[in-house]
Order: structure tokens, then C-alpha cells, then sequence
């Protein structure tokens, strides 16, 4: 019977909830049902937070309506508890009792939380004693909200509200976006790549910061440097610090968010830690955020096993904004710092600062100061005497259409030879050189440019690497190259 009932419950809402949420039903057991109580399970921690903040009275009045129809007197709660492995948490003496989520007590966000803090602390993990019994005020509560920000680093000045979206950074925002709603889910891990000064470390706290505020994870923020600087640390003081390290790393954190991955190439102990860590942090389902100026498959020196686990499935890149996100940059970053920049200002830090957001940054606080200083209105002029100095040569933004007809002029070949699967040498060599000046001389990745030239990213990769690699010995090809470059630069 319970189990007939429980079908026609799921059945129920099922039909009731969008069907992006439906994944959730797969993981959800009934533990304990009776006409007042039922108690439902999800496997982890970030399903549990979910569901019972986004489904839960939807699943309440699904519940109601499925008892009527079984004839069911009675007005049944629910609540949510904890399946699987993560019931067992940190030193496997948890008791059960206490990741219980009570839906009648989980409306608001601040009873969300506190909700949470029916969880034990981690930190206290190992003082625990066993008892089970439903009076056991010996655990200590969980981090309050001020304690979860302050063990996760994060910088509160970074959200997705005031970060820009436009054409360069629209898909890592909205798999950022993804991770931050349902950890552990669709992006695990989640590997954000770009040049510098492109919004990595904005979009990676912005994640974290979502993660806190509305899920009160427990989340870290670490740069892979710290990460490298503390465990050669531990390692130096001994296997009972290092023991410390891994806890830390790996049992008293729900999300781990490590920026710039590149450093961490090269530094062989600290690799095999954090592959380790790694590994742990995936097999538990908690969710890890990486970024890196490059893609995955061009981290040197990162162990071949780690790099194709971070190529699983959730690799994306932010690229330098185009004209327009630039000017809706601008226009926020002034807001932000109290000024008001004419139209015509605007415009011209735009066209004149091509190179990354820190620096577009740096223009205006650079004509705020100024202007405060001299008691000057922000003018055309003030920004032209401002900015000209450090930006001499207009920059040469070049697009990958310009690269190939150019290629295709100096080589007496047609666009359409050259975009062609023709393997002569006198059409692939062309290609190559074209995806090779298209690598070098626009801010686009690997996989937009394959998508220029309809091919594979990993065609663009080893023919740059190839060019590359003959650009050191060959002189004819040196000489190509630089008369391209040059009839792209003077035009
Ligand atoms: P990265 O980590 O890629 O080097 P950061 O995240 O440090 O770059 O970004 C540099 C500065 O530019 C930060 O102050 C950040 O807030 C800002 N920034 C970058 N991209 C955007 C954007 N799309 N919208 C708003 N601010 C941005
Ligand atoms: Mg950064």
C-alpha cells in the first residue's frame, strides 16, 4: 500500500514541478511515512537545500491531495532528511536526527539557514559523542552565517547582479549561474578560462557568494597559490598537520572554489594533494569551481590524469568584451564609483581601452581622482589628456574574417579553398598559418576559433602548435608570417 502510494505521490508531482527539477524525484526516498509524518530523503546536501526551499510546499500540497485521494484523513507533514553516505558525515557518528530539515520551520530565508545550523559543526566533528538521543544539546551548532563567510574568503563585492554580461562571457555566466542554483549537478567541475583581467575571480565569487547567501554551503575560496603555500606548509610541519590540511580541505567544505589552477602546474607534491582532494571533494558530490588563463588541455605540466578530469564536461571561456559590453562596463563601473561620465567619455574609453576590464577600471578611477584633484568636470579632454599617454597606438582588434582574407590574398587562394577539408599542401598550410595568426592576434578560444573555420578545436590546436613549432627553424615561414602580420596591421 505504502508503496502504491508513494508512486501516485510521484506521479503526482511529477506533473506538478518543471520537468529541470525532475532529476530530483530520481534521488528522493520515503523513509518514514505515516498519515502525520512522512520523511523524505535526497542523497546529498545540496539536493536536500534545493528541494526543500524550491519543491517544498509544492511537494506539501502534492502530499495533501495524494492522501485525499487514498481517502487518508489527516493533515501529514514532512520533512526532509539526509540518504546515502553524507548521513555518515566527517567522522560517520553523525546523528541522524540532526540533518533533519523541518519544512514547517524553512519558510523564510533566515530560517532557512538557521535550519542549517541544525547541522553539527565540523569543526567539532571529532568531540563528538554517540549519543542519539532526541535531547542531545552536546553538538555545537553549525558556523552561523557570519562564521560560513568568514571561513570561505570570499570577497562580498562580487556578485553576478553587478558583473556585465555580453556576447564574451554570456556562457560562462550562465553555467556559473547553474552551478550556483544546483550545486554538484549539470558542471562538476566547473573550469572557467580567459586572459587576464576578464572577470575570472569576479564570476568564481560570485558563484561562492550565491552558494553562502542562499544555500549556506560551506564554502572556500582559495587561489591555487595558497593552496600550493599551505600544504607545503603542512607537509614541512608533519603528517598530523597534514592531516589537519586534508579535513579541512576535504570534510568541512561543501564547495571548493581554487582560482587560477595554472600555478598549480610544476609543483608535483602539491598536485598529487590536490588531485587527491579533488577526487574526494567529486566522489562525495560536492562541487568544485577552477579557473585558469588557459583551457584545460593546455595546462603544461598538470598531471595528464587531472586534466582530462577537468575536460569532463563543464569548460568554458570569457573572452575580451566586445565594444558595446565595454561601454555597458564603463557605465556601471562609474556608477559604482559615484561619478558620471559624459556619453562622449564613455565612448572613448571604449574605443581606446581594449585590453581587459581591470584596466577599464583603472581609466576611471584614474579621471575620478583627477577630476576630484583639480576641481575639473569630467570632459573629453580631461579623459584624452588622462588616458592618451598609456594608450599611444590605437589597438588593432583584429577578427578572424580579416585574418583569412588576408591569408587568402597573400597565398592566391580562395575563402572557400581554405575553409575546404582539401589536405594539399598548398590549401593546408594557408589554413594553418590563418588559424595560427587567428590564435595569436584575437582573444578568442580555441573552440571559437575551430567554430570559424569549422573544425574541431583540437585541429586549431595542433595546427598553432605546429606552425609554432616551425616558426622556429623554418625562414620562409618566418617571413610569411611577418608580411601577413604586417598587411593586417597596416590596413
Ligand atoms: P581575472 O580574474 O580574470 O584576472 P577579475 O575577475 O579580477 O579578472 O576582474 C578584474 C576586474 O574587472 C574586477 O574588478 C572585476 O569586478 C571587473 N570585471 C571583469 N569583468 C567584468 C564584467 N563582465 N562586469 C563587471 N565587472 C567586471
Ligand atoms: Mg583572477
Amino acid at each position: 500500500m505504502n508503496q502504491e502510494i508513494w508512486s501516485c505521490y510521484l506521479e503526482s508531482l511529477r506533473n506538478q514541478i518543471k520537468p529541470g527539477f525532475r532529476v530530483y524525484l530520481e534521488g528522493m526516498t520515503c523513509r518514514n511515512m505515516d498519515a502525520a509524518h512522512w520523511e523524505i530523503a535526497l542523497p546529498d546536501r545540496s539536493s536536500l537545500a534545493f528541494v526543500e526551499s524550491q519543491l517544498g510546499s509544492t511537494m506539501k500540497s502534492v502530499l495533501q491531495s495524494t492522501l485525499k485521494r487514498f481517502e487518508i484523513a489527516g493533515n501529514a507533514d514532512i520533512t526532509f532528511t539526509l540518504s546515502g553516505s553524507e548521513t555518515f558525515m566527517r567522522n560517520g557518528v553523525l546523528p541522524l536526527r540532526t540533518n533533519v530539515v523541518k519544512l514547517n520551520d524553512v519558510s523564510s530565508y533566515e530560517e532557512r539557514r538557521a535550519s542549517f545550523s541544525t547541522l553539527p559543526a565540523s569543526t567539532s566533528a571529532f568531540h563528538y559523542n554517540d549519543d542519539y538521543s532526541e535531547d542531545n544539546d552536546t553538538i555545537d551548532p553549525f558556523e552561523t552565517a557570519g562564521e560560513l563567510r568568514e571561513m570561505s574568503h570570499l570577497n562580498n563585492r562580487y556578485t553576478f547582479d553587478n558583473f556585465i554580461v555580453g556576447g564574451s562571457n554570456e556562457c560562462a555566466i550562465c553555467a556559473a549561474k547553474a552551478v550556483a542554483t544546483k550545486p554538484a549537478d549539470a558542471y562538476n567541475p566547473l573550469f572557467i578560462y580567459g586572459g587576464v583581467g576578464l572577470g575570472k575571480t569576479h564570476l568564481i565569487h560570485a558563484i561562492g557568494n550565491e552558494l553562502l547567501d542562499t544555500l549556506s554551503l560551506r564554502v572556500r575560496y582559495m587561489t591555487s597559490e595558497e593552496f600550493t603555500n599551505e600544504c607545503i606548509q603542512c607537509m614541512s610541519v608533519g603528517p598530523q598537520k597534514m592531516n589537519e590540511f586534508r579535513v579541512k580541505m576535504r570534510d568541512e567544505l561543501d564547495v571548493l572554489l581554487l582560482d587560477d589552477i595554472q600555478f598549480i602546474a610544476n609543483k608535483e607534491r602539491t598536485q598529487e594533494e590536490f588531485f587527491n582532494t579533488f577526487n574526494y571533494l567529486m566522489s562525495n558530490h560536492k562541487q568544485i569551481v577552477l579557473t585558469s588563463d588557459r583551457p584545460p588541455q593546455e595546462l603544461r605540466d598538470i598531471d595528464d590524469r587531472m586534466r582530462s578530469r577537468f575536460c569532463i564536461n563543464g569548460w568554458f571561456d570569457i573572452q575580451l568584451p566586445d565594444f558595446e559590453t565595454r561601454l555597458a562596463i564603463i557605465h556601471s563601473k562609474a556608477s559604482v564609483e559615484g561619478i558620471f561620465l559624459p556619453r562622449d567619455v564613455e565612448q572613448y574609453i571604449a574605443t581606446k581601452v581594449a585590453t581587459n576590464v581591470r584596466e577599464l577600471e583603472g581609466c576611471i578611477k584614474r579621471i575620478k581622482n583627477a577630476a576630484a584633484a583639480h576641481g575639473e568636470s569630467i570632459s573629453l579632454s580631461l579623459a584624452q589628456r588622462l588616458i592618451d599617454p598609456f594608450y599611444q597606438k590605437p589597438q588593432v582588434l583584429l577578427n578572424v574574417e580579416a585574418i583569412i582574407s588576408c591569408v587568402c590574398t597573400y597565398f592566391g587562394i580562395s575563402r572557400d579553398e581554405l575553409m575546404s577539408a582539401c589536405r594539399k599542401k598548398e590549401i593546408s598550410y594557408p589554413r594553418k598559418v590563418a588559424m595560427y595568426l587567428a590564435r595569436t592576434h584575437t582573444s578568442l578560444s580555441l573552440p571559437a576559433i575551430g567554430s570559424a573555420f569549422e573544425r574541431d578545436h583540437t585541429t586549431v590546436m595542433s595546427a598553432v602548435r605546429g606552425i609554432k613549432k616551425d616558426l622556429e627553424n623554418d625562414s620562409e615561414l618566418q617571413l610569411n608570417v611577418k608580411m601577413i602580420e604586417k598587411k593586417l596591421f597596416d590596413r
